[in-house]
């Protein structure tokens, strides 16, 4: 098996032994599928909830497995990290993506922002920077109109470093947001240290409105985003009441089976078209 960068193979040994077989079989498969680009973006709309209008997207992988059919990235992200795959993998995703983006500006659709998920892996080999400043160079997106989304676990581990690279991000100007905010390890101490522009309220919790404690801490959180100068979005926003529930909190933006599913690049383009109509 070839080798990655320094981290090798790093199997996980639960998973080995649930699993072993079907991990070694999409393992195996993902490394093909890296290298022939067997996978799609979908993108999924963010809406401004005060004014109604579609402000991002957040681009969204999946495997065009040649058997197996359109396979989800719970299938196969983590087995993608473990294998190092997902260096490769998360350089063509912001390459698509950022070239769907420069295709929407050109044919006029309204500002948005897309956002593109980011793996630790990434961060960790120490070449992101490069990397964002040839994909913006190449695809002539203008840099505010680029999101990285990062968990917390990212932001924790190697600190130093981190900061480091994500500073020089932050001075290519594009934006950075914490994605699954709230479940990570709750470490408060890197919000002010990290210079992040939004925060996202993972689905966990969204799910839950009209729990009392649980909307407390949605509350809770928006505040604070909005003390730190970061705009705030709700993820998994799948009712109308639940929309009802954020605009009360003064919650910015929300993304969620409400507005749209995850779409095909020529779908949402659809849906961009319609909303500049409005
Ligand atoms: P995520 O970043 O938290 O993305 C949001 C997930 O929630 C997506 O699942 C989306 O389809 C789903 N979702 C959106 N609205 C709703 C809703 O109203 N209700 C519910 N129940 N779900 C909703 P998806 O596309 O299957 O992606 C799963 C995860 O895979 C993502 O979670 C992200 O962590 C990872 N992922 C996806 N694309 C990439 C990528 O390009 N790179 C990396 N590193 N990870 C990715
Ligand atoms: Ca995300
Ligand atoms: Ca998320
Ligand atoms: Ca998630």
């Amino acid at each position: 098996a070839k080798k990655d960068g320094g981290n090798g193979y790093r199997y996980c040994t639960e998973q080995l032994n649930s699993n072993s077989f079907e991990f070694l079989r999409l393992a195996h498969e993902l490394r093909d599928a890296v290298s022939l680009k067997q996978f799609v973006l979908h993108f999924q709309p963010q809406i401004d909830l005060a004014s109604g209008q579609l402000v991002g997207a957040e681009a969204l992988v999946r495997w065009s497995h040649p058997r197996d059919g359109l396979v989800y990235p719970g299938r196969f992200i983590d087995i993608a990290e473990q294998t190092g795959l997902v260096a490769e993998l998360g350089n063509w995703v912001l390459r698509e993506a950022c070239t769907q983006a420069a295709v929407w500006r050109t044919l006029g659709f309204g500002p948005i922002v897309t956002a593109v998920n980011v793996s630790a892996l990434q961060l960790r080999r120490g070449d992101m920077v490069g990397i964002v400043e040839n994909v913006l160079r190449q695809t002539g997106l203008p840099p505010h109109c680029l999101e990285l989304e990062l968990t917390e676990s990212i932001l924790i581990e190697n600190v130093e470093q981190t900061l480091a690279q994500l500073n020089q991000l932050k001075q290519l100007g594009i934006k950075l947001a914490i994605d699954d905010f709230g479940t990570g390890y709750s470490s408060l101490a890197y919000l002010n240290k990290f210079n992040v522009d939004r925060l996202k309220i993972d689905r966990s919790f969204v799910g839950q409105i009209g729990n009392p404690a649980n909307d407390a801490i949605i509350h809770a959180i928006v505040q604070m985003g909005h003390a730190l100068g970061q705009r705030v979005i709700a993820e998994g926003v799948e009712t109308a009441a639940m929309r009802a529930h954020l605009l009360d909190c003064h919650c910015d933006e929300a993304q969620g089976y409400l507005f749209a599913k995850p779409l095909p690049a020529a779908e949402f383009a659809k849906l961009l078209a319609g909303y500049r109509q409005e």
